[in-house]
């Protein structure tokens, strides 16, 4: 997603308490920012934010942190969420490539990846959140249970995506080409913004869930 640049997106987002602003300061010490010792799930590429928003509402015993490196899309996030007594959702406008270095081994227990850049390119392919280069990062801050959830619509994706996590020794637990005719994966399905507006356009939505190997 990206939106033209708006003018003072980046001071907003200095001044809102709900942007984590140094990340790297908080490496191995999360639980002191949400001030619990809640699991944290994160959104990579969270975009406007419906997706985790909604998450955060519905499981207040979850902390959430939903990461999107472009200021202008945070934005609008940052906008949704005024208004709305959450204690259990912060933001972070940075770019995955650098998650290592804002999380420690075990900080995370569960990573979605909602309609990510397709990067269809070959020579991009390990900008695309999820190669191996990209699951070997997460694996790093995955606890030992921890879950991969990813769904698109863009099926070249989705199956570059089934190649990597063999490739990176990753554990396929589920997976499906129409997430919404499924019944078992698509129970409690909360929908991006991304899959309401491509589902109503007839395309199927992929999904998978992952889980770091012993590799
Ligand atoms: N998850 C949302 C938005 C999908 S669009 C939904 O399903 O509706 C993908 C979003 O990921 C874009 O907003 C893009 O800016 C963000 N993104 C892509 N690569 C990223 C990266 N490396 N780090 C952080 N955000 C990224």
């Amino acid at each position: 997603m990206r939106l033209r640049n708006i003018k003072g997106a980046d001071e907003a987002i200095e001044r809102s308490e709900f942007v984590i602003k140094n990340p790297e300061e908080h490496k191995e010490k999360w639980t002191e920012v949400f001030g619990n010792n809640n699991p944290i799930h994160m959104e990579i590429g969270m975009g406007k934010g419906q997706f985790i928003m909604e998450l955060a509402e519905q499981n207040p015993q979850i902390n959430y942190i939903g990461v999107e490196r472009y200021s202008s899309v945070l934005l609008r996030a940052l906008q949704k969420r005024e208004g709305k007594e959450l204690t259990n959702l912060f933001f972070l406008c940075q770019d995955a490539k650098k998650i290592e270095d804002m999380f420690g081994r075990d900080e995370i227990s569960k990573i979605y990846l909602n309609f990510s850049d397709p990067w269809p390119k070959d020579r991009h392919a390990k900008r695309r959140l999820t190669s191996k280069e990209f699951l070997n990062r997460y694996k790093k801050i995955l606890d030992k249970s921890g879950q991969i959830e990813f769904k698109t619509d863009n099926r070249p994706l989705f199956e570059f995506s089934l190649e990597q996590v063999e490739e990176a020794g990753w554990l396929l637990e589920e997976y499906t080409f129409d997430l919404h005719h499924n019944e078992k994966m698509c129970q409690g399905n909360v929908m991006t913004e991304y899959e309401q507006k491509f589902s109503a356009m007839g395309n199927p939505i992929c999904k998978m869930i992952l889980k770091p190997g012993s590799k």
